[in-house]
């Protein structure tokens, strides 16, 4: 199937003065276009031609899964962001207080991990089989649903994501990007989580 990149869901001078137009511009229109561009020209003639995205990173290596996962990432990404202010549903903010403490005590590891994530990468907010939320960085284009985590919020600490506007200051745009996080898609997510009873590992006896 030909993959097709997603409506961006916001105009691209949307998040200012957080993320600039321009950096929308270059993120979504150039990158995110160029790993759709990608998969489309590399699953040719792979057993993944008629593959989903999240078939292909279930399964492909390499260049393929790279790309892929940054497709998704991406997706996920945008979705994550919004220029009008939101709210943490109270289910969200429950679970946020149960595993962080406070909202405050959440956001300062939330930025703490994705300042000290090494290089390019991803930090995300997500349950895991114990039906906890996790705060959990990935380099590259690894991907959490290999990891069997169900992703709610990602923030995207690749530079390109925020070097014309904050040059090498991750810590700025990380700081900024509070302001245009979209609570009311992390809460759809969260509201839409199945609990999953996980079986005890049969070598540890741990239970999920
Ligand atoms: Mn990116």
């Amino acid at each position: 199937m030909e993959h097709t990149l997603m409506n961006l869901p916001f105009k691209e001078d949307a998040l200012e003065p957080y993320i600039s137009a321009e950096t929308i511009s270059y993120h979504y229109g150039k990158h995110h276009q160029g790993y759709v561009n990608k998969v489309n020209a590399l699953v040719k003639g792979t057993p993944f031609e008629n593959s989903t995205i999240e078939e292909i990173i279930e399964g492909a290596e390499g260049a393929l899964f790279n790309n892929a996962s940054q497709v998704y990432n991406h997706d996920f990404y945008f979705r994550s962001l919004s220029g009008d202010k939101s709210e943490p549903s109270q289910l969200l903010q429950d679970w946020i207080a149960r595993e962080f403490g406070s909202m405050e005590d959440f956001k300062t590891r939330f930025s703490d991990t994705a300042a000290s994530l090494f290089g390019s990468g991803w930090t995300w907010l997500c349950i895991n089989n114990q039906n906890r939320l996790t705060i959990v960085p990935y380099s590259n284009a690894q991907s959490p649903l290999r990891d069997g985590l169900y992703p709610l919020l990602v923030c995207d600490v690749w530079e390109h994501a925020y070097y014309i506007d904050y040059r090498n200051a991750r810590a700025s745009y990380l700081e900024k990007w509070w302001n245009i996080v979209n609570w009311d898609f992390a809460s759809e997510r969260l509201g839409a989580y199945k609990y999953v009873e996980f079986p005890c590992d049969e070598h540890s006896g741990a239970c999920g």
